[in-house]
């Protein structure tokens, strides 16, 4: 990168980082926990979370962010729960200044799911003010996936492998993946999970009530 990029980015990233702060304050502040979800298009983020939202007693908003289009949007709010997209336009990430327009109507929420822009790069350097950073693949991008986006992996509290019921027939080596994202987080709780055939989900839910408890108690 020239000098003047890499100028241009440590601005980017610090105003990013001051809104976070920012964010963070205010979901301590209204006692929420905040999930932030990335992963590629077709992964199963929107999934995981409307399945979530229907599985837990919580009340639960979602922000949902696309770089066009509300069919997420439209997806989540059949749930009867609060919700809003945010469209990126160019940007292939959310940062916490966008976020940061929309926090004050989620501010009664238990538990507050941030949809990432659907990929596994641009995501990593945009702190949000979450408390949790999911990262959700699905055995379809193929069996390499983790290996090859080690940074989004490395900053992941859980990594999700999802579809696993379809790795027979997409010839995905399930265990590679696991592996891999092992290898590169030691620390991150990895899931294997099908949502279509229920593998993994309930792993899945005492985990969130497990970090639902821990955040109620260090308030
Ligand atoms: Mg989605």
């Amino acid at each position: 990168m020239h000098k003047i990029e890499v100028d241009a980015k440590i601005d980017v990233l610090s105003l990013n980082k001051r809104y976070a702060k920012e964010n963070r304050e205010f979901f301590r502040k209204n006692n929420i926990l905040v999930i932030n979800v990335m992963g590629a298009i077709g992964s199963g983020k929107t999934l995981l979370i409307e399945k979530t939202i229907d599985s837990l007693g919580y009340k639960i908003g979602a922000i949902l962010g696309d770089v066009v289009c509300k069919a997420d949007y439209d997806r989540i709010s059949k749930h009867k729960v609060k919700a809003k997209a945010i469209n990126t336009g160019k940007e292939c990430h959310l940062d916490a200044h966008l976020v940061n327009h929309v926090i004050d109507e989620f501010d009664d929420v238990d538990i507050l799911f941030i949809e990432n822009v659907g990929n596994l790069i641009c995501p990593v350097d945009f702190d949000l003010g979450e408390d949790i950073r999911v990262v959700m693949v699905s055995v379809t991008e193929g069996d390499d996936v983790v290996a090859k986006h080690p940074e989004i992996f490395r900053i992941a509290d859980v990594i999700i492998i999802n579809k696993v019921g379809l790795a027979k027939f997409v010839g995905a080596n399930v265990e590679k993946m696991f592996n891999d994202a092992k290898d590169l987080n030691p620390k991150a709780k990895i899931i294997r999970m099908d949502l279509k055939e229920g593998i993994g989900f309930d792993e899945w839910l005492d985990l969130v009530n497990s970090y639902v408890s821990r955040h109620n108690r260090e308030g």
